[in-house]
Order: C-alpha cells, then structure tokens, then sequence
C-alpha cells in the first residue's frame, strides 16, 4: 500500500509512520530524516538545507522532488510506503502524480489536531542524538533528566522545536501544506485521523484504517 501520512508538524505522523512500517514490512520514508542525515553528514544537501531547516522553512521543490524521485526507485517501494513529511506543497503533490502515473497514492492519512495543542508537543519534544527517538518531557519523558529510554545516548532539543521555529513551521504548513487537504480530499483519497487521542487509540485508528483499505 501507498500512503501518505499528512499533517502539521507535531502531529505524530512520524511516531505511527514507524510503528505502521515495522507492522506491515513496508518502509518509512521522510523526507525530513533524509535533510536531517544529509545535514549531520556535512553533504552539499545538508549544507543548503540546513540554515532553511533551522528557521522552520521549506526546502525547494526540486531538491526534494530528486530525493524522492531516486528514494522511491528503490527496491525495498516495490510492496508500498508510508511518505512522511512529503508531499509539503502542492507543486511536490502535482509532481509524485506524474512521477507515479496511473498506479497513485491509495490513500492520504490526515492527521487531524489542534495547533495549541500541537505548540505544547513540539516544545516539550526531545530527541535522542543516537537513535532518533522522540520523547516527550511531559508524557514520555527521558531517564536521568536527558537520557533516551531506548538506547541511553544524551538527547536534545531539536533547534526547530523551540518556540519561535514551531510558530514559523506552523505558519509555512498552515500557509504551504494545509491546500493539500482540500486536493486529496478531491482526488476521493483523504482519511481524517483525530490525532489528539491517546497515541494507542492513534495507532489503533490507523491500523483499522490499513486493514480496511488492503481488502
Ligand atoms: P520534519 O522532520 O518533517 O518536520 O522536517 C524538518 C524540516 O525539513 C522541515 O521544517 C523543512 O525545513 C524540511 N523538510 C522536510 N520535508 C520537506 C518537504 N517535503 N519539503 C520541503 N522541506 C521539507
């Protein structure tokens, strides 16, 4: 299955885009893990990416339209993908249609939360700086005070998830990205998932979803 799971940031797309990968043996593709690896490994990507990715804009079109364009020529896509954090524009949504003709997207999982709530996520998000997890110093806080619960390694916060980046993050999707309800929703593809329940009953949803559209 081809799925696309859409939202602002914040939203969990990428918590239950891992967790839906690892069920169903299809992988996670994010775009914004890409640039962040690219970033961390100093590549000519990283280096245009990274001062856009720390003010909370959006990287240009055509570079990641070509990150996706080879990431998805990979063999591993042959039996789906879960995309998150792409498509982010209307031009990129415009673009994978071409890119994958007639076969489609099967369908767009709309992650549905309010933006206050979404303000007090991101803040309060750090991620660990080996393995990537995020936790959450309310909800899902490290050990020691800053120590991933997975793997041990120190977390941070991301610089896009302090304050003033989150609101501009939250203005370019608002600005950006939210067109691209209203477009899948005319493509007859969109499926709304109230993504301020608990994360379980989230992954619940989705899964009931995934199921329900494999028959
Ligand atoms: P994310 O982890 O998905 O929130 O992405 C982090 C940052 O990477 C974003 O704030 C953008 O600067 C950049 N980025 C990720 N995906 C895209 C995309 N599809 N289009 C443009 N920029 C992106």
């Amino acid at each position: 299955m081809r799925l696309i799971f859409l939202g602002a940031p914040g939203t969990g797309k990428g918590t239950q885009a891992s967790v839906l990968a690892e069920k169903y043996h299809i992988p996670q593709i994010s775009t914004g893990d890409i640039l962040r690896k690219a970033v961390a490994d100093g590549t000519e990507l990283g280096v245009k990416a990274k001062t856009i990715m720390e003010s909370g804009g959006l990287v240009s079109d055509d570079i990641i339209i070509g990150l996706i364009d080879q990431r998805l020529a990979q063999d591993d896509c042959k039996a789906g993908y879960i995309l998150d954090g792409f498509p982010r524009t209307i031009k990129q949504a415009e673009d994978l249609d071409e890119m994958l003709a007639t076969s489609g997207i099967d369908a767009v999982i709309y992650f549905d939360v309010a933006e206050g709530e979404i303000v007090k996520r991101l803040t309060s998000r750090r991620t660990c700086t080996r393995c990537g997890y995020n936790h959450n110093m309310i909800y899902d806080p490290p050990v020691a005070g800053d120590r991933c619960a997975k793997c041990g390694a120190p977390v941070i916060q991301r610089d896009d998830d302090k304050e003033q980046t989150v609101r501009n993050r939250l203005a370019v999707y608002a600005e950006k990205t939210a067109p691209l309800i209203e477009y899948y929703k005319r493509q007859r593809k969109l499926y709304t998932v109230d993504g301020a329940q608990e994360v379980e009953k989230v992954r619940q949803d989705i899964i009931d979803l995934y199921e329900k559209l494999s028959v």
